[in-house]
């Protein structure tokens, strides 16, 4: 489905938008037109990566958004989501193209309805054919995350991913270059870094309808200070280093932001650490040493069985 071929909402039924206008308060903050000729993949339209899709769709940034099919707004999205109630009980992938155009009508919007895990390979051919310059990572679960992993490490294609903690203390946002760290060496050192805790649920931008038990519980406020700081990786990266506006280390591929204090995990609110996570010889995506890929094999079936990442051990 193009949606740039579809009727546009908003402002674009006028038929007229005033580029220098629309653009005249950041003109001198960002390069705009270089902005609008790359490319994002945005999957995963939950509560996270809608915001991710609003605030690059409405720099002109060119996007490809990725959601299950049949994947509807209902009501208890509304409370956390970026769309309200106009969009309840309609598909979030086509009402999020529309909300996006309605923000910046030159936005080049393509919507693809698609299962990152179950038809992962028609997604990897279709990230072959437009080769964004970025998957923005967006996805619930662990297993989804994998398999995106995957197809960025045979694409080449840079990520940069997040995922909120339960109760919304806080989260995390990485990024995997080809050639570094890739999500699975990022995510065994998250593993070595947190000790699980039973009662953690899910560590992902929520979406109740994929585990209705394993919900994150967040805001939609600690939901949104995440997303921000993964549209700000995603802007960086795009923009590259001599442009960059956050001045990150290039070395830096996680950041682990604190929304509030939790004894024991985060001793300061609204503080964010830094990591650089090195390329693991031994792991199982972008690894070369198969001697333990039994173990690592184990390791991670035990992640995906309980994927906690709160309780912080001592590093
Ligand atoms: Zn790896």
């Amino acid at each position: 489905m193009r949606w740039e071929n579809r009727p546009r909402f908003g402002l674009a039924e006028t038929g007229f938008m005033n580029r220098d206008e629309f653009y005249r308060r950041i003109a001198d903050l960002l390069d705009t037109c270089g902005l609008e000729s790359k490319t994002v993949a945005v999957i995963g339209l939950g509560s996270g990566g809608s915001r991710v899709a609003a605030e690059l769709g409405r720099l002109g940034i060119q996007l490809l958004l990725v959601e299950r099919p049949g994947e509807l707004l209902e009501e208890h999205n509304i409370v956390r989501h970026l769309l309200g109630y106009r969009s309840l009980g309609k598909p979030k992938l086509t009402e999020m193209a529309a909300y996006i155009q309605n923000l910046n009508p030159g936005a080049r919007v393509i919507a693809w309805p698609l299962d990152a895990v179950e038809q992962g390979r028609r997604l990897g051919r279709l990230l072959e054919e437009r080769r964004p310059d970025l998957i923005a990572v967006c996805t619930d679960n662990e297993p989804s995350k994998h398999a995106i992993n995957q197809l960025a490490l045979r694409l080449r294609l840079p990520q940069i991913g997040a995922a909120v903690y339960d109760g919304g203390i806080g989260g995390e946002v990485y990024r995997a270059s080809p050639g570094k760290a890739c999500y699975g060496c990022i995510a065994a050192q998250l593993q070595l870094r947190y000790q699980p805790r039973d009662s953690r649920q899910a560590q992902n931008y929520s979406n109740p309808s994929v585990e209705e038990g394993q919900a994150t519980c967040a805001l939609s406020l600690d939901i949104e200070q995440i997303a921000l700081l993964q549209c700000r990786m995603a802007l960086d990266l795009l923009l590259g280093q001599e442009h960059s506006l956050l001045r990150l280390p290039p070395e830096v591929n996680l950041c682990v932001f604190a929304n509030r204090v939790v004894p024991g995990t985060f001793a300061r609110p609204l503080h964010c650490e830094f990591f650089s996570v090195s390329k693991r010889a031994d792991c199982l995506e972008c690894g070369e040493a198969p001697a333990q890929v039994e173990a690592e094999a184990e390791r991670i079936l035990r992640g995906l069985k309980s994927p906690a990442v709160i309780s912080r051990s001592a590093p």
